[in-house]
């Protein structure tokens, strides 16, 4: 059952027309398992949220209690305003929806489909500008069930951002698409932002996070371990540079971050990037050396999901 918690003697505060998404202390079970372990979200009117994490974090299950899918154990959940647990219907016809798996009638043709949906749907739009927005002009006649994964998806967001909804969801949007078919669908994304629009988005990958986020929040073990901009998540990261180097030359000159050498390889870990960086060319050019194959790059998520699992984050916890 849901409970909304409320602090007694307390007048309800009025609620922030700025905000699209407010979440308080947000616990979900299944059973005796605690899949999200007392969560707080903000997201903003006209903003692009993207929600990472490792695998299991509770990233699909915090969406679903946004859409009012899954019912929540305690915590307060605010979506445009309203509450997705008593008040889905109306949620439902200010709100587009991309899930991980697509639940298509298989027969029906993509334009069927669409065609389809139209008739369902809440929000005027038409066929024909999904089926040329999403490439799928040339499928529109093959039934969903002959689709590929990626033609499926992108018919899946042509359905999620069908009459440009306030709020569109999208769980995994760009996972298995091709580089094109990717970025067309960062572009209807961005679209949907410059129309006002606010997104909520999950995905694995930091680029895409980087392309389009406003504010991200990487989830771990069903608790926001860090939140904020990407960038500023990335900068409390440590960043690496890397150059190989004449075998001869068995010096390293003293960094503020620290130096790993294998082989004729070296490889630098550090908080200061810039600094640690103009040590290493110019004690470099002192010597006459020539750096070969020379790299420098900041944290990779790989990186920041290393730092979450050990809680080396240096990011504030929300
Ligand atoms: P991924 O990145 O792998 O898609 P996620 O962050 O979206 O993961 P969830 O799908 O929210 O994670 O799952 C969170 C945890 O809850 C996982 O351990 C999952 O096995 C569990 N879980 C999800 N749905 C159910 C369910 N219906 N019944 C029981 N456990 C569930």
């Amino acid at each position: 059952m849901t409970q909304t918690t409320h602090r007694a003697g307390l007048a309800a505060a009025p609620p922030d027309p700025r905000s699209a998404i407010s979440v308080r202390g947000l616990h979900v079970h299944y059973g005796a398992f605690e899949a999200v372990r007392g969560i707080d979200l903000d997201v903003h009117r006209g903003e692009i949220f993207a929600l990472l994490g490792t695998n299991g974090a509770g990233k699909t299950t915090t969406l679903e209690v946004l859409q009012g899918f899954c019912t929540h154990s305690s915590g307060s959940v605010s979506v445009l305003g309203l509450d997705p647990a008593t008040q889905r219907n109306e949620l439902s016809a200010r709100m587009g929806v991309q899930l991980q798996e697509g639940g298509f009638v298989e027969d029906l043709t993509v334009a069927e489909t669409l065609v389809l949906w139209q008739r369902l749907a809440d929000r005027p739009d038409r066929p024909g500008r999904l089926l040329e927005r999403f490439d799928l002009l040339e499928r529109r006649d093959v039934p969903v069930g002959k689709l590929s994964g990626g033609e499926k998806r992108r018919l899946d967001l042509a359905m999620a951002v069908w009459g440009t909804p306030e709020l569109v969801i999208l769980d995994e949007p760009t996972t298995g698409l091709d580089p094109e078919s990717r970025r067309r669908t960062w572009d209807a994304i961005q679209e949907l932002q410059e129309a006002g629009r606010t997104v909520v988005l999950t995905t694995h990958y930091l680029e895409e996070a980087e392309a389009l986020a406003d504010q991200v929040a990487i989830m771990h073990e069903g608790r926001v371990a860090v939140a904020g901009t990407l960038a500023d998540i990335v900068a409390a990261q440590p960043a690496r540079f890397s150059a190989t180097l004449p075998a001869d030359l068995a010096d390293l000159p003293r960094l503020a971050g620290s130096a790993r050498r294998e082989a004729d390889r070296v490889q630098v870990q550090t908080a200061d990037l810039q600094g640690d960086l103009t040590t290493f060319l110019t004690w470099a050019a002192a010597r006459g050396v020539r750096l070969s194959d020379l790299r420098a790059a900041p944290a990779s998520l790989a990186d920041i999901y290393h730092a979450v699992r050990s809680d080396q984050t240096g990011v504030r916890r929300p």
